[in-house]
This record gives structure tokens, C-alpha cells and sequence, in this order.
């Protein structure tokens, strides 16, 4: 079976279609980590789109928020803003769909899906010293989480060291159109892995992330790919979207 491993759409509908796009033919199934929307111009388009792909979809913390579900209080100006707007603009019928997401853990055959982490749905994984107490824990070899918008995650080996996946990245390796980096997965080691951002990336690559998991090949493909970046940035400022949001998607920030 191969998952198309999707997170942090944040209604970004061109960088979502790109996604598809490059992944056509390469997937049996979809799942998504959650932050479907928040941020982003296309709310309804991009939860229409993905509702035609899969049902496995559990919420992230902008989900519960644009849907009402918890407050935005704690977000930040701009966050509450495009929180407030994309309420204003969700079908009735989007917004009780985000309401009824399941919070991860959801476990499918071989992993699990989070949007924080296995203990936390709002918990940010940045570093190897967050990841290791989510990791000795795990009871599955593979967890795929989000919300930090960074492609990549963790890994703790036999002998209890955990280290970051790296992903080969030069200077100029954002300016081509797309871009895979392979994952064996070998027996012993525990992984926490990220998919990266769709609409939102903040990993320094502008570019839309996503992962596809071969569970045949005990491989994870992460894959980067160029979109019409200018078309959403317009269709945001055309919708009054702040624009410190506008800005970050091109820096990849
Ligand atoms: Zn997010």
C-alpha cells in the first residue's frame, strides 16, 4: 500500500493541486494530519478537494479554531485574523465537517497519525530533545506528525540515540520545479517523520511538501514541488488577508 501523507494544508488550494498533481499514480490512499485550513484564501475549495481524495483526516489546532470548536485567542494577530476571516467565508457545511475531525492519535495498519504529537495534539516537535519522550513511548515503528510545517522529523535507533532525518538541501535547491528525498526504514529504529506543510512550508523552501509512505518498500518519499505562488498571494490580499502572511509563503518562513 502506498499513503500519500498530506499536513498543514492551510487552505492553500494551488499548492494542494500541485501536490496532487505530482502525486497522481504514486498513491493508493490519502491521509491528512490536520491544519486543513487557517491561514490560506481557499478554505471551502481545499476541504472539497480533499474530501474527494479521503476520509482520514484528523483536526490540527487551526481546524478547531476556524470551526469555532476553541478559541483564537492564543494565536497571534495575524493567525487571529486569518482565523476570523476564515470563519467568516466556511460553509455552514465546512464548518461542521471540521467540527466533527477526530484529534489524532488515529492508528491505521503500521502507523500512526498525529497533527502535534502522540501525547499532545498542540505539542511542537521541533527538536531531537522534543521528540525523545514521544519516541521511547511509541509503541509503533512510525508516526507521522505535523504542525511544525518543517519536512523531515526524528529517529531513535537500537541504541537509544536519537538524531534528525536529514533531507539533502543545497542553496539553489528550491529554484527547480521539484524535488524526492528517499527513507529506508530500517528494523530497531523508531521514526517520528513530517511530511512538511502544503500550504505553508517554514522549513526555508517555499515550495509545497508532502511524503509518500510505500509500506511494501518500507520507504518514505519526501517530495517538494513548485507552485503558482503569485495566484494565492493575490487571491490573499484580495480577501484582506494580512500581509505578513502573504509575504512568509515565498520566503517559506
Ligand atoms: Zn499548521
Amino acid at each position: 500500500m502506498r499513503y500519500l501523507i498530506l499536513s498543514d494544508l492551510h487552505s492553500g488550494l494551488e499548492a494542494f493541486e500541485a501536490c496532487l498533481r505530482s502525486a497522481a499514480g504514486k498513491f493508493d490512499s490519502a491521509v491528512c494530519l490536520g491544519d486543513v485550513v487557517g491561514y490560506g484564501p481557499d478554505p471551502n475549495a481545499v476541504i472539497a478537494q480533499l474530501l474527494e481524495r479521503t476520509g482520514l483526516v484528523i483536526r490540527g489546532n487551526h481546524d478547531r479554531a476556524c470551526c469555532g470548536l476553541a478559541s483564537a485567542e492564543d494565536f497571534n494577530p495575524w493567525a487571529k485574523t486569518a482565523t476570523y476571516w476564515t470563519r467568516s467565508v466556511l460553509s455552514d457545511e465546512n464548518t461542521a465537517f471540521l467540527c466533527g475531525l477526530p484529534a489524532g492519535p488515529k492508528v491505521l495498519p503500521g502507523f500512526e497519525m498525529v497533527h502535534g504529537s502522540p501525547r499532545d495534539e498542540d505539542e511542537y516537535i521541533m527538536s531531537a530533545l522534543d521528540a525523545a519522550p514521544a519516541l521511547q513511548e511509541q509503541n509503533l515503528q512510525l508516526v507521522f506528525f505535523g504542525h511544525t510545517h518543517y519536512q523531515g522529523g526524528f529517529a531513535h535507533d537500537r541504541r537509544g540515540a536519537v538524531r534528525r532525518i536529514g533531507i539533502e538541501k543545497s542553496g539553489e535547491e528550491a529554484a527547480y520545479e521539484s524535488r524526492v528525498a528517499s527513507l529506508t526504514l530500517q528494523d530497531g529504529t523508531r521514526y517520528l517523520v513530517n511530511p512538511g506543510s502544503v500550504g505553508q512550508p517554514r522549513d526555508g523552501d517555499w515550495r509545497a511538501a508532502f511524503a509518500i509512505y510505500d509500506d511494501a518498500l518500507r520507504q518514505i518519499d519526501f517530495h517538494r514541488v513548485a507552485y503558482d505562488l503569485p495566484k494565492t498571494q493575490e487571491k490573499m490580499a484580495r480577501a484582506g488577508l494580512p500581509e505578513p502572511l502573504i509575504l512568509r509563503l515565498e520566503a517559506g518562513r
